[in-house]
């Protein structure tokens, strides 16, 4: 059996949508399931959509995820250029053996022709298709035209008759009738090849065994089989994978703001957490476990899971599975990846970032949560006094005033700023009070913060504030309440 080579095949648009990097992502896992290679390869021969440093883009976006090429335009390898509009030159000659072989034939028709021919065809309601004018041009005239220097094409000969069957992984055997397919351009008449063209020659070329692609490809794959047959070369194994949807009708695309990778990573998601989602957004596993890391997809991967209907994207669940990952992170490597965050409104140099991200990691879902759930550190907000009111604490502004006024006189006893020491003051407090905890810790947290959630109680947030901002804000609860 050949080595398995697999092949991703983007074209440099200058963002990585998620769907192309599942595909990526797929195409990676079943090279290394089956010790084959991954191989890079960019297509970039539409001029229109190319976008400068979009190559880049995808490079990085692949090393980031740990999508690593065995071979590839920046590393080379034996089948290169792996760039297709550096193989440009290579196209023609196969044309050419399949005219040779009456599998493909010049076409001399010129645009006002096919204009017409088209208009016509649409005119009368039939989808428009080349009418193979030039099909069965003599040997003869067919040199005589290319003596006189006229422009030419070369088309696919396709059958007319007869069926032709393709296989995918996923929807098995597809059957078409040879008769609703176009006798398509192979080699344009600047002598440069169709994108189909280059598509199917740079595969077979690069020892491609497995081809996944997004199912938009799914209609042109009758026509790549014919090419295959002409040429009489092996057709790879095609794994067409559905688009990942916003809702029910409508495809995620950019303008959604979270169709690709550096929309995800913009928002602080983590690159571990995307790519397993991205996973499970086109694949099913066998048991209940949804949680993988790259490695564990190469285990665990098996086509036969990979979904026949489309994926809508849930960015509740991207968020629940970037919090599994988040809680894995150690309490350091949390801190770093936070600090960022945090610094957006803590702006204070002598802030414990240290602290403030250990209260934070375990509610934090993402990172771009952070800087609103912090953004009282600096200054106190604005807040309403009905903030003291809390059904399940039994606070309401009476008794948080006189908890207030108890705690001030205590607070500002603390000689040694330290959490331990807050802490047993306040349970101190407490006891002599013979209340429960919320009486005292309520209004505080609130006096503190102006917020009803925060990382951390009263007593955590007094440590984060020092002891001389911590008085003022209490002083200031009290007066608000007065
Ligand atoms: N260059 C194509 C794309 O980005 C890929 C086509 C293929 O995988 O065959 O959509």
């Amino acid at each position: 059996m050949n080595k398995v080579r697999t092949r991703f095949a983007p074209s440099p648009t200058g963002y990585m949508h998620i769907g192309n990097l599942r595909t990526a992502l797929f195409t990676y896992i079943i090279a290394k399931k089956n010790g084959g290679d991954f191989i890079l390869r960019i297509e970039d021969t539409d001029r229109e959509r190319y976008v400068e440093g979009a190559t880049q883009v995808i490079y990085d976006t692949l090393r980031e995820c740990g999508l690593n090429w065995d071979e590839g335009p920046d590393i080379g390898g034996p089948v290169g250029p792996y760039i297709q509009s550096e193989r440009m030159g290579m196209f023609k000659q196969y044309a050419e053996q399949l005219v040779e072989k009456g599998e493909a034939y010049y076409c001399f028709c010129d645009k006002e022709r096919l204009d017409e021919l088209k208009a016509v065809q649409e005119a009368s309601g039939v989808t428009p298709m080349y009418d193979r004018h030039c099909r069965n041009l003599s040997k003869e005239e067919v040199e005589q035209k290319l003596k006189e220097g006229i422009p030419y094409v070369i088309r696919q000969k396709v059958p007319l008759e007869g069926t032709t069957t393709f296989h995918d992984e996923l929807y098995g055997d597809i059957t078409v009738e040879n008769s609703t397919l176009d006798d398509q351009i192979l080699i344009k008449t600047d002598g440069l090849p169709t994108y189909n063209f280059a598509n199917v020659v740079d595969d077979h070329l690069m020892g491609i065994t497995h081809v996944v692609r997004g199912n938009e490809y799914l209609s042109s794959a009758p026509k790549y089989n014919l090419l295959y047959k002409a040429f009489g070369w092996e057709v790879p194994i095609y794994i067409h994978v559905e688009h990942i949807m916003k809702d029910k009708q409508h495809k995620l695309s950019k303008r959604d703001g979270d169709a690709s990778y550096q929309d995800l990573m913009k928002k602080g998601y983590l690159k571990d957490a995307v790519l397993n989602y991205i996973a499970l957004l086109g694949w099913a596993p066998k048991g209940e476990n949804e949680i993988f890391s790259l490695d564990d997809l190469i285990e665990e991967f098996d086509i036969s899971g990979i979904s026949k209907s489309p994926a809508i994207f849930d960015p509740a669940k991207l968020k629940a599975i970037n919090a599994v990952y988040i809680k894995k992170m150690s309490d350091e490597e949390f801190a770093h990846a936070a600090e960022p965050y945090i610094r957006q409104t803590v702006k204070k140099e002598d802030a414990d970032i240290a602290f403030i991200a250990s209260l934070l990691k375990p509610r934090t879902e993402i990172f771009t949560d952070i800087p609103e759930q912090v953004d009282f550190i600096d200054s106190l907000p604005d807040y309403d006094t009905s903030l003291y009111c809390h059904k399940k604490m039994k606070t309401n502004e009476e008794n948080s005033l006189a908890s207030l006024k108890e705690i001030l006189p205590v607070l500002e006893g603390v000689d040694d700023w330290t959490e331990e020491n807050i802490h047993e003051a306040l349970f101190e407090l407490i006891a002599k009070l013979g209340v429960k905890n919320g009486i005292v810790l309520w209004p505080l947290r609130v006096a503190l913060s102006g917020k009803s959630f925060t990382p951390g109680g009263g007593i955590e947030i007094c440590r984060i504030l020092g002891k001389e901002e911590s008085l003022a804000r209490v002083r200031e609860g009290i007066a608000k309440l007065s």
